[in-house]
């Protein structure tokens, strides 16, 4: 298939690639057999040999790399904008009835609505927590499976102060042989478009020989772990109050063997020096969630200090804490927060619109290893695309918008990006919305 489009892209951090008149060519694999201005790559020989992508009438056409979502939680959506002051109350209020309720067959449907939504905001990989079930974990990948998603998942792991098994004996070991099912299942499955996350929730509902026999279960699979880090201030005084002998938050998580380079921990804001030493040290990776962090007032998140200390940094739209899966509204917020954080202290870098977008695309994909095979529009890449009318994200619908050039666009995406533009998503080469 040819697409011909304006093509937009981020091949290092904030940095901008742009084609006004762009092309992508993929071929029967869902590879990006070529990208690049259209008068190098297209002829009437290719225009005869494939079919084209048939445009909307008047659009303006625009490619960017599918959005990268690298922390989010699928049973919890229904439950977004449900109000509270903090993450501890708001998780026993509203959260754990919920994911309570998140099994057997039924789910079919409100998980099929999930990936339809995700696909129909930009998101073509999406990192997700699924709830203690393992009926529902399972069937969550089948539906992904169907529709083509790129998807990692892992279901929930808590064995004290949990909503399923109450024995905290029976919970672990419940948990640790459903976790090893599911990943000997589902990891690297559908051709390598599926991987099993080991997910112990975090440290305040998890005992240490949860996470440790949780980290050899992930070692034993080579697959991705993925945990909750250093939030909220009340969060992180429960698990000093459990764990007092270890020097912070972040060694209980190496005391149980669960950093290391498929590590993904979400929020990692109030973090010390040495933890953040600890993180780089390990290899682990973070997922910013600024839109979850301003709903529940838990903080913002140092996001240059990480990476300065060489920790990849990708961003997640973590509903039900984050209102929306629209990852441009995410992106803004983690504008604003390294703004906020600027206006606090000067000598703070801001982030651009650049830098953000890559974050959601080439640095997602970068956090998850797979920054080889997607995240930027680069032949030889897999064809995870989307593509989006700009007038239906201008102003008046583009009539007076004029010209713009690369930052523009950046900019307009960022600050007014959202479903309404979204045209078509490929996965793989297979058109998803
Ligand atoms: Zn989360």
């Amino acid at each position: 298939m040819i697409i011909r489009a304006s093509l937009l892209d981020t091949p290092s951090p904030g940095n901008l690639r742009h084609y006004e008149d762009g092309v992508i060519i993929i071929d029967e694999h869902g590879v990006i057999a070529a990208a690049g201005a259209s008068s190098d790559l297209l002829s009437e020989t290719l225009l005869e040999q494939h079919d084209v992508f048939e445009a909307p009438a008047d659009s303006r056409l625009l490619c960017v790399p599918g959005l990268i979502d690298i922390h989010t939680h699928l049973p919890q959506y229904p439950v977004v904008a449900r109000r509270e002051d903090a993450l501890l109350p708001w998780l026993e209020r509203h959260i754990f009835p919920t994911e309570l309720d998140f099994q057997g067959p039924g789910q079919r449907s409100l998980i099929e609505a999930f990936f339809e939504e995700l696909a129909a905001n930009g998101t073509t990989t999406v990192v997700l927590y699924s709830a203690v079930w393992e009926d529902s974990t399972a069937l969550a990948f089948e539906v992904a499976a169907e529709k083509g998603v790129r998807a990692v998942i892992g279901k929930i792991m808590m064995d004290e102060g949990s909503y399923g098994e109450p024995h905290p004996l029976k919970a672990r070991r419940k948990s640790l042989e459903e976790t090893t099912r599911l990943a000997k299942e589902w990891h690297g499955a559908n051709k390598g478009l599926l991987d099993y996350a080991v997910s112990p929730r975090f440290a305040v509902t998890c005992s240490i020989d949860l996470m440790k026999e949780a980290a050899t279960v992930a070692k034993d699979f080579d697959c991705y772990i993925q945990t909750h880090l250093s939030e909220n201030d009340a969060e992180i005084e429960k698990v000093r109050e459990r764990f007092p002998d270890n020097a912070n938050y972040t060694d209980v998580y190496r005391e149980a063997g669960l950093l290391g380079e498929k590590t993904i921990l979400g929020h990692a804001i109030h973090l010390s020096d040495p933890e953040i030493d600890l993180l780089a040290f390990s290899g682990a990776r973070v997922a910013h969630c600024p839109t979850a962090n301003f709903f529940l007032n838990s903080g913002l998140c140092p996001v240059h200090s990480l990476r300065s200390a060489g920790i990849p940094v990708g961003l997640g739209s973590d509903v039900a804490a984050g209102p929306e899966l629209n990852l441009w509204q995410v992106m803004r917020s983690a504008i604003e927060t390294q703004g906020v954080r600027r206006m606090l202290d000067d000598s703070i870098p801001g982030l651009t619109p650049a830098d953000a977008i890559y974050l959601a695309t080439l640095g997602g994909a970068s956090v998850l290893g797979k920054d080889k095979i997607i995240g930027s529009l680069d032949q030889g890449k897999e064809a995870d695309l989307l593509l989006l009318d700009l007038n239906h994200i201008l102003p008046l619908d583009g009539r007076f918008s004029g010209d713009l050039d690369p930052q523009d666009i950046a900019t307009t995406l960022v600050y007014r990006g959202g479903p309404q533009a979204t045209v078509a998503t490929f996965t793989r080469g297979r058109q998803m919305v």
